[in-house]
């Protein structure tokens, strides 16, 4: 059971995972949280630290998706400035979101990454689906209210996750 948490890769921030990196592990696609992992949960604008990583993702043909359990309205006021495809409601960490992604864009799941901040949705739902995954820290350190009781159980959750795993580590 508590393989189902374990995140393929862990990096301190979804904008220090570069191209180089996704290419060498053959993946071409990012499926990416909005809420805490793009852009801070209470802001309703993407940073310029963000338009320049989708720039970069974007020059080596890497595809990128947002799939949020958030509202269309949420999710299209945040990244309208980018172009970004998303898909809303998504319901981690069940699958309905990643798997609705994977079929719309036609993607290969072995070419495929789940970025998130939270182990209890992100991480779940893209290993459920048996898409690989990297945990971010969250880009703020408070979150909205829906969430506190997720970073309750996600804490006992990360104990038993090193104890078990003592190589995980932050990229
Ligand atoms: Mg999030």
């Amino acid at each position: 059971m508590l393989s189902k948490f374990r995140p393929t890769w862990m990096v301190e921030s979804i904008f220090r995972v570069s191209p180089q990196f996704l290419l060498d592990n053959n993946i071409n696609c990012v499926l990416t949280d909005l809420d805490n992992t793009l852009v801070p949960w209470n802001s309703k604008r993407g940073s310029e630290e963000l338009r320049a990583w989708l720039h970069e993702t974007k020059k080596y043909g890497i595809e990128v998706i947002v799939v949020s359990n958030n509202s269309h309205r949420r999710i299209k006021a945040a990244v309208q400035d980018y172009e970004l495809p998303f898909v809303p409601r998504a319901m981690k960490p069940l699958t309905i979101g990643i798997r609705h992604a994977l079929k719309q864009f036609n993607l290969n799941r072995k070419k495929t990454v789940m970025i998130g901040d939270q182990l209890l949705t992100d991480v779940l739902a893209a290993n459920s689906c048996h898409v690989k995954s990297i945990l971010v820290k969250p880009l703020v350190n408070n979150d909205a209210w829906n969430t506190k009781f997720n970073r309750w159980l996600e804490k006992i959750i990360w104990n038993k996750l090193i104890k078990k795993y003592p190589n995980l580590h932050w990229e």
